[in-house]
This record gives structure tokens, C-alpha cells and sequence, in this order.
């Protein structure tokens, strides 16, 4: 698969192009704006576009374009946040994992839930590949999405200083493009040390182009959002890329849903095949989704059952809430969201069942 086209944003592109050329494109730059016009698509696509070999880049058919395009570029390193790594530093795997993720879908991604950051070991490895030469071109490019949560750790003060240098003296064959959606909350340390460049939101022309792109479509397909495409360009407001998060949320909401259901079925094994059957139990980043939607879900029930003067069922419901607190804690943990899901749905069914 390969990554899905930049849409919109022609004039920026021109600018960047043109800068490019003429050898002014600063070392260090910050792409800021809203959530969802693409801040990091459009670094992928600055950086196909340092990396291109062709005299008119990007060309999009070179050896160099194509690697970039499916993220296979020795010389492209997209960095954006993950979960918090189980002993200390996210592998090398880890890594290649979390990127395979995102090119499974052309490299569209919803954001990543608030617990996930960008953690020492990547910066760690920010370094050392900023240290090599380049491996097929002339230079490296490092976009890394989400800057703003670089999490400043313990212990990691040396790590981060060297960051900090590369930002202000950049080497020769090495281009660092942050993105953030609230550059304010950069560290000022990071921000002075960048050139910002504004990414506006995006016409509804591309967002038409967006929405009927094959792979997004096929994305929006199965979730639960508008199949209208106009409906679709209402919804987005400008920012294709936040469709994702509100397909997720409602995806979410809709799995939370079937979790509920499922619990209050008598026997485990029906209880556990209606969750799988939902999804409900899959992927890191959108079960605690589904856990955060179906905290909402109980908290309405628990509402709705105290308004319908039902005390003792309210009460069962509020007990279920802890097994879900619980859960939220166990998969911020990383621990398998299948085993929380099977241990969950025991507890709430005790509970609903007194
Ligand atoms: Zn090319």
C-alpha cells in the first residue's frame, strides 16, 4: 500500500517547492494548525520531496519518491507518539510496527489517544540516525508528528540536550520537520529553535477529493459516519484527517455498546464471543476508546436508572463502573486488551447479576 495523496494545501506546496529550490528551506521547521488539514502528511510530502531525484520534485516515480511513498525511505523517519514502552525504551520493532499500523490504511491514522507521547527511546533513536550518513540520497528528513508531547523524563536530560542541538545547529544533510496542532504547548525550548509555518484548513475541493480517494473510502465504509459525500464535507469542516477521529469515536461508542450487551449475557462464553465478534477486543489505542465510551455508557444507565426510581439497579450499574476504571488502568498498562475484555465481562455480569 502506498501512502494517500496530499489533498489541498496547492499554494503551500508551491511555497515549499519554491523555497526549496532556492536552497532557503530553514533545517528546522514546525508545521502548526488545526487537527486534521494534514500537518503530517505534508511533512511526509516535503520530505519526498527533499529526498526526490529528479530535477522537477517530487516526481513521484523515482526510486526515492516510491520508497517514500511507502514509507520504505532508509532516509524518511516519521516519528509520532506511541504507548508508553513496557521497560523503559520502544524497540526498533515497536517502531516498525507502529508505522506498518498506519501504512495499512495509505497512512491515514485518528489521534492518538492522550495517554500515548513520544518517548526518550525514540528521541534516542532520532539521534543516531540524524548521526549516520544517508543511506540512498543526499540527505535525511525526520518528521515527527504531535511534537508537542515529547515527554520531558527523568534521567533523559542528555538525550533531550542533543535534540535541542540538532534543532539549533542542524547538520548539513538533515531536515527536522515538527508538526502540532497546539504549537503552544511546545516546550519554549523546542519552539524558539524552529521556524513556524502555518498549515490552514483545506478547501472543500480537496476534501471531496479526500473523501472519495479508494482507500478512504473504504476506510469510511464500515464505520459510522455519513455515506453522503457533501454530508461528509459539512462534518469535516476543513480537517479530512479529524472524519477519522469522529468515524473512531462513534466506532467506539458503537463497540462500548456490544461490550454492555454482551455482559449481560448468562454464560461467559457467549459473553466473550459477542465482544470478539464486535471488535471490541482489538487494537491498543481503540480499546481504550472503547473503554472511555463505554465508562459513558454505564455513567447514562446508572442516570437513567436513578431517574426511573431503580436504586438497587443504579447501584449494580456504578458497581460495574469500577470494573471498567479498572480495565482503563490495566490498558493504559498495555496489558492484552482480549484478557482485560474476558476478566471485565465477568465482573460487570456478576455485578448486573445481583
Ligand atoms: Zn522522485
Amino acid at each position: 500500500m502506498t501512502l494517500v495523496p496530499l489533498y489541498g494545501h496547492d499554494a503551500l506546496q508551491r511555497r515549499l517547492a519554491e523555497t526549496t529550490r532556492r536552497g532557503a528551506l530553514p533545517a528546522s521547521l514546525l508545521l502548526h494548525g488545526p487537527v486534521g488539514v494534514g500537518k503530517q502528511r505534508l511533512g511526509l510530502w516535503l520530505a519526498q520531496l527533499l529526498l526526490c531525484h529528479d530535477v522537477a520534485p517530487p516526481c513521484g516515480r523515482c526510486q526515492s519518491c516510491r520508497y517514500a511513498l511507502t514509507l520504505a525511505h532508509p532516509d524518511l523517519h516519521w516519528v509520532f507518539p506511541g504507548p508508553r514502552p513496557k521497560d523503559g525504551e520502544p524497540t526498533e520493532e515497536d517502531r516498525a510496527a507502529a508505522i506498518a499500523d498506519r501504512m495499512s490504511n495509505g497512512g491515514l491514522y485518528a489521534p492518538p489517544p492522550g495517554s500515548e507521547a513520544i518517548y526518550v527511546g525514540a528521541v534516542r533513536s532520532i539521534l543516531r540516525a540524524a548521526a549516520m550518513s544517508p543511506a540512498l540520497g543526499r540527505r535525511k528528513v525526520f518528521v515527527i508528528g504531535d511534537a508537542e508531547r515529547m515527554a520531558p523524563q527523568d534521567g533523559a536530560e542528555t538525550a533531550a540536550n542533543a535534540f535541542l542541538k540538532l534543532l539549533e545547529e542542524p547538520l548539513a544533510d538533515t531536515t527536522i520537520v515538527l508538526t502540532s496542532s497546539v504549537p503552544g504547548s511546545l516546550l519554549p525550548t523546542i519552539r524558539s529553535r524552529v521556524v513556524a509555518v502555518r498549515v490552514p484548513y483545506v478547501v472543500d475541493d480537496a476534501v471531496r477529493a479526500f473523501v472519495r480517494d479508494p482507500a478512504v473510502a473504504k476506510l469510511l465504509e464500515d464505520r459510522e459516519v455519513p455515506s453522503d459525500v457533501e454530508a461528509l464535507i459539512r462534518l469535516a469542516g476543513g480537517a479530512p484527517g479529524t472524519l477519522l477521529a469522529q468515524a473512531d469515536a462513534s466506532t467506539a461508542l458503537a463497540r462500548a455498546d456490544r461490550l454492555f450487551e454482551a455482559a449481560t449475557r448468562p454464560r461467559a462464553a457467549d459473553r466473550y464471543a459477542l465482544a470478539l465478534s464486535a471488535g471490541a477486543a482489538k487494537a491498543r489505542g481503540s480499546f481504550s476508546e472503547t473503554l472511555d465510551a463505554l465508562a459513558a455508557t454505564v455513567h447514562r444507565r446508572t442516570r437513567q436508572a436513578v431517574d426511573a426510581g431503580q436504586p438497587g439497579r443504579a447501584l449494580s450499574l456504578s458497581t460495574t463502573l469500577d470494573a471498567v476504571n479498572r480495565s482503563t488502568l490495566l490498558a493504559a498498562a498495555n496489558v492484552n486488551p482480549q484478557l482485560i475484555t474476558a476478566s471485565l465481562l465477568g465482573e460487570m455480569a456478576e455485578a448486573l447479576d445481583e
